[in-house]
């Protein structure tokens, strides 16, 4: 599995495994659980989960995906904006540590912005950082202007990752947020990286995927992954599609793929409002 390289020295897979919607039916857990570790067994350490998240027992089925190989995965978990304060951060991460059964969340991002000012979240980071609770902190749906605010306060520099949603379908962040996250070595995590499942009936997607002997979500996959700072976080309930999306990190698409893809889905113009879902 290709690795990404994060700015305080830590490499993370380049394709990881989402989770939002896990955890919300008692029926599907083993599946979900099986989704996971399989994921995992194949090199797709990195899982991104949120308190949010069928409130909270998608962290429970995490922990139970990662029950005993806890080392070997990079836990990603999220404060949701309106209990990001100070206090209220490191009250939701240990609530957090509690469900996945750990007593450190490798990355730390605010879900996205709320009401309570961005210095205070930082700070809550900052004591999650110096009680060892959490190994790093990032944000989410940040635009480009929040990204400059964010960055500029105390200790904001330390930011390892923005997650927004980007996809083929959705590159609105190829203007502008990604080539100045690129320019501060700050990852980017693309989620809805497969458009939630709607894959696109296009033409010429279809015709790069049979070029590479792959799938059209595979594609996308790889489309997504082109850049050396870009991690692709694609959630599957089902282990056999798991499989698939982890074998699209090895598609190394070429010029002539990546035109083609270009003129079916072509680049914004201007900047565009960060698309969220
Ligand atoms: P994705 O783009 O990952 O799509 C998930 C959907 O695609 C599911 O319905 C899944 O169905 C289906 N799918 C998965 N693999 C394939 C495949 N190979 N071929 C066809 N269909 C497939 O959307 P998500 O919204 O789940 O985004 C990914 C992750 O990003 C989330 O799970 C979450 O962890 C994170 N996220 C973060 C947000 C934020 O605000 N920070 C917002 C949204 C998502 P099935 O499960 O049946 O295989």
């Amino acid at each position: 599995m290709r690795q990404v390289a994060l700015r305080n020295g830590t490499r993370v897979p380049a394709l990881g495994l989402g989770t939002w919607k896990m955890g919300e039916d008692v029926r599907q857990r083993a599946q979900e659980v099986r989704a996971l570790a399989t994921g995992i067994d194949l090199g797709a350490t990195l899982i991104d989960t949120a308190e949010m998240y069928a409130d909270g027992r998608s962290e429970e089925l995490v922990a139970a995906a990662i029950k005993g190989r806890r080392e070997g995965v990079y836990l990603v978990s999220k404060v949701l904006p309106q209990n990001a304060s100070r206090a209220g951060t490191v009250k939701a991460c240990e609530a957090s540590l509690k469900r996945l059964k750990t007593d450190c969340i490798d990355l730390y991002l605010l879900h996205w912005r709320g009401s309570v000012p961005f210095a205070e979240t930082l700070a809550g980071f900052d004591d999650l950082m110096q009680a060892g609770k959490i190994r790093g902190f990032g944000v989410s749906n940040l635009d480009l202007k929040e990204m400059k605010e964010w960055s500029g306060l105390s200790r904001g520099d330390k930011t390892l990752a923005n997650q927004v949603q980007y996809s083929i379908e959705s590159r609105g962040i190829d203007f502008d947020l990604l080539p100045w996250c690129r320019e501060r070595a700050i990852a980017v995590m693309a989620y809805c990286p497969l458009a939630q499942g709607g894959i696109p009936r296009n033409a010429a997607l279809v015709r790069v995927a049979e070029r590479h002997r792959a799938t059209p979500a595979q594609i996308m996959l790889a489309w997504v992954l082109r850049h050396e700072h870009v991690i692709a976080i694609p959630k599957s309930a089902k282990p056999e599609r798991v499989r698939e999306n982890v074998q699209a990190a090895d598609i190394m698409l070429s010029t002539e793929d990546l035109a083609e893809l270009g003129k079916a889905f072509p680049p914004p113009r201007k900047a565009q409002p960060l698309a969220m879902s």
